[in-house]
């Protein structure tokens, strides 16, 4: 009887737990709002922003230009404060860190992919991929192999001693998505990743966005404007003035990419 309870008490607590993790926000914006003081301009870019966002989930930020995407994106990667309102990460109140503290976060948390892929020039693939790792105080031997690794999982293996103006904007992509992972961050954040890019590259982009995210188990957050690269992802949350207008689950109609259903 006691053995009985005390089972069924332990498979309970078992379930709560899980129940639980499965509902602990990676993201978890409440209420947010973003004011930019421009002298005696102020201009308010978020406007009581409340947004959850799941580990593991795949989310498009959708909205015209001015909407507040990139600076919802900011504050989500920890770049930037909310002027109001709280933001947790992983459970951890991060809104009023101080700007070193951020910088901690954003080293072992968090990967950035920009429109404009913000590489160094006169900077081989390889080095720009190491970077973040000299960051984190890893040694070199460290820094070769992991920097080595994902570049060819990005598929530039061949390519590790080319200087960034010696690759293509989507070879260049592939490198700043590289070194965007090569911190094993939970969180990648792409701000029109693909912006800069033709279809046939942007295809690529996306596709390997998507085999990095089931090999990684990573949780994406990606702006863009275009209804074919928001079509990628499973939730498409549409920005208006500073709102949330929109926040809706999708179904991709992509999933037969390459790799994509196993
Ligand atoms: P989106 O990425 O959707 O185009 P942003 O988040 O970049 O929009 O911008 C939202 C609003 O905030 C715009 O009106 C923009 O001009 C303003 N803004 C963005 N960044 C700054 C900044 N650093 N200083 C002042 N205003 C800014
Ligand atoms: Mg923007």
């Amino acid at each position: 009887m006691l053995l009985r309870r005390g089972r069924r008490a332990s498979r309970a607590a078992v379930v709560s737990r899980e129940a639980r993790f499965a509902m602990a926000a990676l993201v978890e914006l409440q209420n947010v709002s973003k004011t930019y003081r421009l002298g005696d301009l102020e201009v308010q870019a978020l406007r009581g922003v409340s947004l959850e966002i799941a580990a593991g989930e795949f989310v498009a930020i959708m909205g015209a230009s001015g909407s507040g995407k990139s600076t919802c994106m900011n504050l989500i990667g920890c770049l930037d404060q909310p002027s109001r309102g709280t933001y947790r990460l992983a459970g951890l109140d991060v809104s009023r860190l101080s700007p070193d503290q951020r910088a901690a976060i954003r080293n072992r948390k968090i990967g950035f992919v920009f429109q404009s892929f913000n590489l160094l020039a006169r900077t081989t693939a390889l080095e720009n991929v190491q970077l973040p790792l000299v960051y984190a105080n890893v040694g070199f031997d460290e820094q070769q192999r992991r920097a080595m690794a994902l570049l060819a999982a990005v598929g530039l293996r061949g390519r590790e001693h080319h200087l960034s103006s010696q690759l293509s904007g989507g070879q260049q992509q592939r490198v700043a998505i590289a070194r965007a992972l090569v911190n094993r961050p939970a969180l990648l954040l792409a701000d029109e990743p693909t912006g800069n890019l033709d279809t046939e590259s942007s295809v690529e982009i996306m596709e390997l966005l998507l085999r990095l995210r089931r090999e990684q188990a990573l949780t994406i957050v990606l702006v863009t404007h275009e209804p074919d690269i928001a079509d990628y992802a499973e939730r498409i949350v549409t920005f208006r003035d500073g709102h949330i207008v929109s926040d809706v689950a999708h179904q991709p109609t992509r999933t037969r990419v390459e790799g994509m259903r196993r």
